[in-house]
């Protein structure tokens, strides 16, 4: 119901309540009957729209002659005014605003007191006055009308306060003599103020959250009010983003004209903004560590990465571990296995890593060396003989590799055979792909990714037993949202691959997607599949076929949208990137390594957002390009990343796989900057994340609102640390 509050401070002048309800209730109240020029000042307060109350809230201190006040009050109003309700608001354990703690607690409650009055008005009026109370009083309450609003400040000015105050006993006094009527008058200082603009969205400012206890008789202990400044400090804290947020509007400089980063970073100070895009990382080596330290605290999103290729040696032997009770329940089944095995345990121990590649390398013999053994049962058991000697598994699949240095520019070949032992090799049985999904979100909690989008080929994994789209049911099930990492799923083709898998794999897309489910899939497991699956890609060897000789068999693909990113760029020239482009509607590409060869359609590019998926360790690797912190790349070619930024490009950092170039998402951003001479400033890093999730292939709705949540995550870093000031 509309109700008209009066809140005012009060201190220990009881008569201050009959001189500010003489105002406003002067219809029923004629305290005011002796000065001669009253309607003047009626006429006054009609034009701020001063109206009766049937309300009045006094907030004060907790002292003695406050609380003779608040008595007399009461005895005059249950006799002069009894149609309004009179309510209190006390600084519990406070008697004397003696100190700035004091001061502030004051200002918090009656910062309170207004709050709850315009949520307790309903759409009512809510008149202030800063009459009453204290000084600091005074201006609080004037601040909390400009604050959350009022319909009119009020005052009572008077020429006898200090030297001759009335003296009235509550209970006879009607009106003000002739000589006090002419000596005093109530104003309205200002009118009607709307809530302040920088408070909209935030609705927690309110009530709920910020609570007010009211007194409403002498009996009834309610209406303490424990002292607290939890208001007026969220207050500030916005109202200072506020002018920084118009500062860095005013001053576009501050920010970077090409391409958008987080909006959130507007709310930094100008200083702050400023160090960020001066300080650099990846340019000294001992600053490494803090540099890691400093990427890891922000948000990240993952958009290249390949499930097959995520395992160190470690998780490689984790994994395999998940399937003992198989491997053990087959080595006792089986002879020809068990000497399969001893033969491979006693090269091992022999530490015979040239002879133990070569079998290897004979995949099929490898991973079905005994009829009978189904995949992934072999692998599994040698991977558990490295169970207590992981070090040696890393230096048989690295060897020479275990080194910077060594492991650069090795071709994609040889980069590929780094994950023999895991991938396709490995991931054939449901408690395999399970650890393999525990391990990945293991990683991205690590590196703080927030967002996920992880790629495989289902139909790989379908050779011990599974179905493809049992594979995905696993892995959406394993890798569910939770309240850490979001993941979504891209299908891959391989363009030097089995043909026929290709097929499966855009056919497996049209079946998840299409009315009504597959045969066994719940409702809810369709809807999960489709709100998480993010897009098709397009990998393997860009030599050995066109994007554009698979548009038919996308076609279908193509037809329902479906997002794509194409691996192109990445040992080819320009003219492979431009045939994704063109020939297959690339909405990413994954690496894009020589896209700086065609101006043009690096142009287009930006005129079609297109986003770049780049890899630093893998594109080091596979490619070569010089890092500062390994000498021997010395005389390498330069990483374009940072000419793609400085172009305005949507350039992203991902780990392509993890586990064969030995990184992590953190490291693939300072291998970024230690690749870029002279580095990368915090800003641009930042920038970089911001890309990772607007290139996102997540739905519209979710990429916003993960930017969102990216920002303020990263907002609280700077303001957790000391960062937000200058
Ligand atoms: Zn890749």
């Amino acid at each position: 119901m509309k109700t008209n509050i009066l809140v005012a401070t009060f201190g220990s002048q009881w008569l201050i309540v009959p001189e500010l309800l003489g105002f406003t209730n002067h219809d029923t109240l004629d305290v005011y009957r002796n000065r001669a020029d009253f309607d003047r000042i009626l006429e006054e307060g009609c034009r701020f729209g001063i109206a009766p109350v049937s309300e009045l809230w006094l907030v004060s201190t907790d002292d003695e002659s406050t609380a003779q006040a608040i008595c007399d009050v009461r005895e005059w109003m249950r006799r002069a005014t009894p149609g309004v309700r009179l309510r209190t608001a006390i600084l519990a354990g406070v008697p004397d605003l003696e100190n700035a703690v004091q001061s502030r607690q004051m200002r918090d409650l009656v910062f309170r007191a207004v709050l709850k009055a315009h949520e307790a008005a309903d759409g009512g009026a809510v008149f202030l006055s800063l009459a009453g109370g204290r000084k600091t009083m005074s201006g609080d309450i004037q601040e909390a009308g400009t604050v959350f609003g009022c319909s009119a400040m009020l005052h009572v000015l008077s020429r006898l306060y200090g030297r001759n105050l009335p003296n009235y006993a509550p209970g006879d006094f009607t009106s003000l003599s002739t000589e006090e009527a002419a000596a005093i008058t109530p104003v309205a200082v200002f009118g009607a103020r709307t809530r302040a603009a920088y408070l909209y969205g935030h609705d927690e400012v309110g009530p709920a959250v910020f609570p007010l206890s009211l007194g409403d008789s002498e009996s009834d202990g309610s209406g303490r009010n424990p002292p607290d400044t939890r208001l007026i400090e969220r207050v500030e804290s916005l109202s200072k983003r506020a002018g920084i947020v118009l500062s860095n509007f005013s001053a576009a400089t501050a920010m970077d004209e090409r391409g958008e980063t987080f909006r959130s970073l507007m709310g930094l100070h100008p200083e702050t903004i400023r160090r960020l895009q001066e300080d650099k990382i990846g340019v000294r080596r001992e600053d490494g560590a803090a540099d890691l330290d400093w990427i890891r605290a922000m948000p990240k999103a993952e958009l290249h990465c390949h499930f097959g290729g995520i395992l160190t040696p470690g998780q490689m032997v984790r994994v395999a571990l998940s399937e003992k009770d198989r491997v053990l329940a087959a080595l006792s089944g089986s002879a020809p296995f068990r000497d399969w095995l001893s033969n491979l345990e006693s090269l091992r121990r022999g530490r015979q890593w040239e002879s133990i590649r070569k079998i290897c390398a004979a995949k099929a013999d490898f991973r079905f060396p005994v009829p009978g053994i189904s995949a992934p049962i072999p692998v599994c058991a040698f991977l558990g003989l490295f169970a207590d000697d992981v070090p040696a598994l890393d230096e048989l699949v690295f060897g020479p590799f275990r080194g910077e240095g060594p492991f650069c520019a090795i071709g994609i070949q040889a980069y590929e055979s780094l994950g023999d032992l895991q991938g396709s090799g490995l991931l054939q049985s449901e408690s395999c792909i399970r650890a393999a999904c525990q391990c990945l979100r293991e990683r991205c909690r690590e590196s703080n990714i927030l967002y996920c989008e992880v790629r495989c080929s289902p139909a790989n994994y379908a050779r011990g037993g599974l179905d493809e789209s049992e594979v995905v049911r696993i892995m959406l099930d394993e890798l569910a949202d939770g309240d850490d990492v979001r993941f979504s799923f891209i299908f891959i083709a391989s363009r030097h691959g089995d043909a026929a898998l290709v097929d499966r794999t855009v056919e497996l897309v049209q079946r998840l997607r299409s009315d009504p489910p597959p045969a066994g899939w719940s409702a809810a497991e369709v809807a999960d599949f489709r709100k998480r699956f993010a897009g098709f890609d397009l990998a393997g060897e860009e030599g050995r076929a066109k994007a554009s000789d698979f548009r038919e068999k996308f076609d279908k693909l193509l037809r329902s949208c479906v997002k794509m990113t194409i691996h192109a760029g990445e040992t080819e020239s320009a003219e492979s990137i431009w045939d994704a482009v063109y020939g297959l509607n690339a909405d990413r590409i994954g690496h894009g390594l020589t896209l700086e060869e065609n101006p043009d359609l690096l142009d287009k590019f930006l005129d079609r957002n297109i986003a770049v998926e780049m890899c630093p360790s893998s594109n080091y690797q596979i490619r070569g390009y010089q890092d500062a912190w390994v000498p021997e790349s010395k005389g390498r070619p330069f990483y374009p990343l940072a000419g793609y930024l400085d172009r305005g490009l949507c350039v992203t950092v991902n780990t392509d796989d993890p586990g064969i170039s030995r990184t992590t998402l953190d490291r693939e951003y300072l291998k970024a900057a230690r690749m870029t001479p002279g580095g990368l400033s915090k800003w641009q890093i930042l920038k970089l994340m911001h890309n990772g999730f607007a290139a996102s292939f997540a739905s519209y709705e979710r990429r916003r609102g993960l930017l969102r949540e990216a920002g303020r995550r990263i907002l609280e870093t700077f303001e957790n640390g000391d960062d937000i000031q200058p």
